[in-house]
């Protein structure tokens, strides 16, 4: 089963040995019999620990990223929660990305730095900038969103990644917006790859998820241990859910990416517009990193709107067939205002969105249904 889409609908899901049901049972038990004690079925003891259909969620999840291991947690901000502590410890400092999920910013700035995990925001698209928030002894880690929400920028993983292992720094990139479908950031170098599988991979925003992909076997064993230890886990619904949305990921992420560059292409040519961030652009500033180290582009469009924040705020509230919510990566459109939405929770922080912007989170509808909604919003 060498490739994706195979991997994505065969791996941990053989027919049922007992029943020759083609789609495994999900195990509602919270618990497992011992033949004796301490003589476990099938390596299963108790749910926080391990559960068939999350133990099958996780395989599947590995094979997608390229990754030995995986980890499935009840959200993506658990999943990062965890790997923050299973990676630093009180005195360690990491280095942020300057644009990147304001959950993301906020689980290190309000949580963890009460831990005494120290960090600091740099621009990452200056290789120099590394070096200058690199502190001997202390600085960990590095942490990068590409594409970045919600601004979409293209950080360069194998540049990242080549300095960063020079300075011994472990490299973290959250793979949300492209995916492995279009993005394997493992084998670009990276050493960690962290999900909120609330977006594309659930991908029906009807379920919540995070997971943390990676080959290092001691720092696996870290993160299954704060699994355990914590229990932030994904159950075991949300875990066969989000499995059989992997199933359809090649498909769903094809039709996202095509309506996506159509949408951006559509809005590069309207006057009421000023900006548009999205990779699949030759306009982009990383266009060149976004074909190298992508296969897609996504279908997260941000915009800038030429009237400024009224407008952008008469924009979101505009709109018919997408629906102002948070969250993106589902079937159905949504639009956005991160100022106040998603990202208000950077406002004051050094990762603050400007007032103007907008982000699209472009569906499966029919395109001609989308861009009409979009010209009338904009009308
Ligand atoms: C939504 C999101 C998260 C947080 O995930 P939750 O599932 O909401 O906890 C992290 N990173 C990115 C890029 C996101 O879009």
């Amino acid at each position: 089963m060498t490739n994706f889409e195979t991997r994505a609908i065969h791996v941990a899901q053989d027919p049922d040995s007992t029943t020759g049901a083609v789609i495994p049972p999900i195990y509602m038990s919270s618990t497992h019999r011992q033949r004796a004690i301490g003589d476990h079925i099938g390596g299963y003891e108790y749910n926080r620990a391990g559960n068939p259909t999350r133990s099958a969620f996780e395989k599947a999840l590995a094979s997608l990223e390229g990754g030995h291991f995986g980890f499935s947690f009840a959200s993506g901000l658990a999943a990062e929660d965890a790997l923050i502590r299973a990676a630093l410890a009180p005195g360690d400092h990491a280095i942020l990305a300057d644009d990147l999920y304001g959950g993301t910013f906020r689980l290190f700035n309000r949580v963890h730095r009460h831990t005494g995990v120290e960090f600091d925001v740099a621009d990452l698209l200056d290789l120099d900038a590394i070096r200058a928030a690199y502190k001997p002894g202390k600085t960990k880690m590095i942490w990068i969103e590409t594409p970045s929400n919600p601004m979409m920028t293209v950080f360069d993983i194998t540049a990242i990644s080549a300095l960063a292992h020079e300075l011994g720094l472990l490299v973290v990139v959250d793979n949300t917006f492209a995916t492995p479908y279009f993005q394997r950031p493992l084998e670009l170098g990276a050493d960690v790859v962290v999900h909120s599988t609330t977006k594309y991979l659930g991908g029906h925003s009807d379920v919540l998820g995070g997971a943390i992909i990676l080959n290092d076997g001691e720092l696996a064993e870290k993160v299954q241990f704060v699994q355990f230890a914590v229990g932030a886990v994904s159950s075991p619904f949300d875990s066969w859910l989000t499995h059989r949305s992997l199933k359809t990921l090649a498909v769903r992420m094809d039709r996202h990416a095509a309506n996506g560059q159509a949408v951006a292409e559509f809005l590069s040519q309207h006057g009421a517009v000023s900006e548009v961030f999205y990779p699949g652009l030759p306009s982009h500033p990383q266009h060149e990193v976004a074909k190298r180290q992508m296969t897609g582009f996504s279908g997260v469009v941000s915009l800038r709107l030429a009237g400024g924040p009224a407008a952008a705020k008469r924009f979101c509230e505009s709109t018919h067939l997408f629906t102002l919510a948070e969250s993106l990566g589902g079937v159905e459109s949504l639009v956005n205002y991160p100022y106040e939405m998603t990202h208000a929770s950077a406002n004051g922080t050094p990762i603050e969105v400007d007032q103007d912007i907008v982000r699209l989170s472009v569906g499966l509808e029919h395109i001609d249904d989308i861009l009409a909604d979009l010209k009338q919003a904009l009308a």
